[in-house]
């Protein structure tokens, strides 16, 4: 078989309603793995791209980390190889006025909910002695940002939770990574690209000379999930037309 592919391999994506989780569910999918969708929501459209690739059926699953510790029961009865954690808010504002709403908010979902998503993950997986954790982290977790504090403090705290998890995990079996995205065209940047002035200094940046794709993470998380990246620990890989670089 394939290094790159998933096949008996079951994926757990949060988020995976729309924009990047929605894109690693089906590439994931695509590239064999059996694919629970969990969201707030229902996830059938995600569901319907699955089948459509992939000729199996999906699995939805609700996952609310407005409670951060939502999953901590899903693991424990079903083995799951591969946990994507990709749920995650923005909350903008200038710093001086950043409510601690906005602060709690985006930190319970992005970093809270991620590391106990993980800790829930690795109690089932540890045992039987593989597993792959990806993590969805940002430009932010190297940058500062404007008017985003919870959000870069998170996307940091990703980062480095990453690399820890990695540290304990890495000799038992479980890989744990994140890929930082660079500006991806979801509804997460929709007020970036709404902001003509944002939008176009952002672009000028941009190496490659154009946003990125949701299929452009998508990929970079499949590799991440497959045995080709067995050697790959506590990595923050950057994708993102180049961005960094310059
Ligand atoms: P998106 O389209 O807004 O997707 C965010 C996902 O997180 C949605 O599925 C959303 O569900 C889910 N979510 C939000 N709150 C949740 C909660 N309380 N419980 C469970 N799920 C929740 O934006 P995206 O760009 O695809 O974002 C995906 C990840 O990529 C995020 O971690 C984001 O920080 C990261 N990222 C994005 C970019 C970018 O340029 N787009 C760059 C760097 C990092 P609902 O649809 O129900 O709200």
């Amino acid at each position: 078989m394939s290094a790159f592919s998933l096949e008996g391999r079951t994926a757990l994506v949060t988020g995976a309603n729309t924009g990047i989780g929605q894109a690693i569910a089906v590439a994931m999918a695509e590239a064999g793995a059996d694919v629970i969708a969990s969201g707030r929501r229902d996830c059938d459209e995600t569901l319907a791209m699955i089948g459509k690739v992939s000729g199996r059926a999906g699995r939805s699953l609700t996952l609310d980390f407005a409670d951060p510790m939502a999953a901590r029961d899903v693991f424990a009865d079903q083995p799951i190889d591969i946990l994507v954690n990709n749920a995650g808010i923005i909350r903008r504002d200038d710093a001086v006025d950043f409510s601690e709403a906005d602060w709690d908010a985006v930190m319970d979902v992005n970093l809270k909910a991620l590391f106990f998503t993980c800790q829930a993950f690795a109690r089932a997986a540890l045992p039987r002695g593989h597993g792959k954790i990806v993590n969805i982290a940002s430009l932010l977790s190297f940058q500062g940002g404007i008017r985003v504090p919870s959000y870069t403090a998170s996307k940091h705290g990703v980062a480095g939770l990453t690399k820890l998890m990695a540290n304990e995990w890495a000799a038992r079996g479980l890989t744990v990574n994140a890929i930082a995205p660079g500006y991806i065209e979801t509804n997460n940047t929709e007020a970036l690209r709404a902001d003509p002035d944002r939008s176009r200094a952002i672009l000028d940046r941009i190496p490659a000379g154009r946003w990125g794709r949701p299929e452009d993470i998508a990929q970079t998380a499949v590799f991440l999930a497959a045995p080709a990246s067995d050697y790959i620990n506590g990595a923050v890989l950057n994708v993102d037309g180049g961005w960094l670089a310059r």
